[in-house]
């Protein structure tokens, strides 16, 4: 496993749980997302209504499991939580909404991954609160309406593509996640640190924000690791030369790219004269699989702009020749 992946791993599993922010006061950044859920959620409060059902969408590791928590206690519900693969039948779906009390979140990850028959109970569940039974077979079969308590469906998916129109539709609010900034994330380290009773210096906090590809989940797990070596080779504060040192050791560079990334851009560089190249030819070339470099690789490096997507392929641009010290095609020195 990659330590600059955005996918939860075994590590982070225990330990996020006591970091997540619990309140919006706390949640950091994403400004505008958080202006508009305080409006709707307070609104609901209002009107003792269920908030409507809200749709949060953007890379792994940016706050969507998190921001449904926090709807949730804001309401001052309860929050019932699962994934599209873990729901096999419609049965497994009729049984968790049935469970809902009035007003609870039921917030479903990679919601995408719904099974299409599950997602058929879905559709008058939102729309009417109602649940759709068919009872016997055959001729004599009929079909029974049972009521639901009203409830918020939070749904989240890193691949907005991939959900069914009838499914988006259905919900009121859509917000995308953005990448956090450095500030951002080097604020949300000074948090971390808070929490896990850690010194850190400023400017460390700084180094290791700098280098979280713009997701809080890599910001807190670098910070673990830089922890480590703070205390097996210094007294446990983190300086900025610890960080730094850390840091290197482990192979992440000053923008958070390691030894991968730096793989795949020297491939396309010095095999195919900087692309444009198809994503197969680049799996091809450095031995890993066109859907993990799309889903895994790319985006971070696409974001930053090292990388282009045209429709002949991927082109490294100038910007990355820079980073890794190469000279750029057609300019002198
Ligand atoms: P996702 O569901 O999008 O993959 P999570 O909600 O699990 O992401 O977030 C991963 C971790 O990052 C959380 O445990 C939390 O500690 C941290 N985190 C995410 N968003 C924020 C934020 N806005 N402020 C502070 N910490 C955050």
């Amino acid at each position: 496993d990659r330590i600059i992946s955005a996918n939860l791993m075994m590590e982070d599993q225990a330990v996020e749980l006591s970091l997540r922010p619990r309140y919006l006061a706390e949640y950091i950044g994403q400004a505008q997302v958080k202006d508009n859920l305080k409006i709707y959620i307070e609104a609901a409060k209002m009107r003792q209504e269920a908030l409507d059902h809200v749709l949060l969408y953007g890379p792994p590791g940016l706050g969507k499991t998190t921001l449904s928590n926090i709807i949730a206690n804001e309401l001052g519900v309860n929050v019932r939580t699962t994934s599209g693969p873990a729901i096999e039948r419609p049965g497994d779906l009729a049984a968790i909404l049935t469970n809902l009390q009035q007003g609870d979140v039921l917030f479903i990850d990679e919601i995408h991954r719904l099974h299409r028959t599950v997602e058929e109970v879905l559709y008058p569940a939102m729309e009417d609160y109602a649940l759709d039974i068919m009872i016997g077979k055959g001729p004599s079969a009929r079909s029974v309406r049972l009521d639901l308590p009203p409830f918020t469906l939070v749904g989240a998916t890193t691949r907005i593509g991939l959900l069914s129109s009838p499914l988006r539709d259905r919900f009121g609010v859509v917000s995308r996640l953005e990448y956090y900034t450095v500030e951002e994330l080097t604020y949300i380290v000074s948090r971390t640190s808070d929490i896990l009773q850690v010194q850190i210096v400023g400017e460390a906090a700084r180094e290791i924000g700098m280098r979280s590809r713009g997701t809080p989940r890599i910001a807190n797990r670098l910070l673990r690791r830089v922890r480590d070596f703070a205390q097996v080779k210094g007294d446990g504060i983190i300086t900025v030369d610890i960080a730094k040192a850390s840091l290197r050791l482990i192979q992440v560079d000053d923008l958070g790219l390691d030894e991968i990334d730096h793989k795949m851009l020297r491939a396309i560089i010095l095999n195919f004269q900087g692309g444009p190249v198809g994503l197969d030819t680049i799996a091809a070339t450095i031995g890993e699989e066109s859907q993990t470099i799309e889903d895994v690789y790319e985006p971070y490096l696409l974001q930053i702009g090292f990388l282009q997507r045209t429709p002949r392929g991927r082109t490294v641009t100038p910007l990355a020749y820079r980073h890794l010290g190469l000279p750029i095609p057609g300019q002198q020195d």
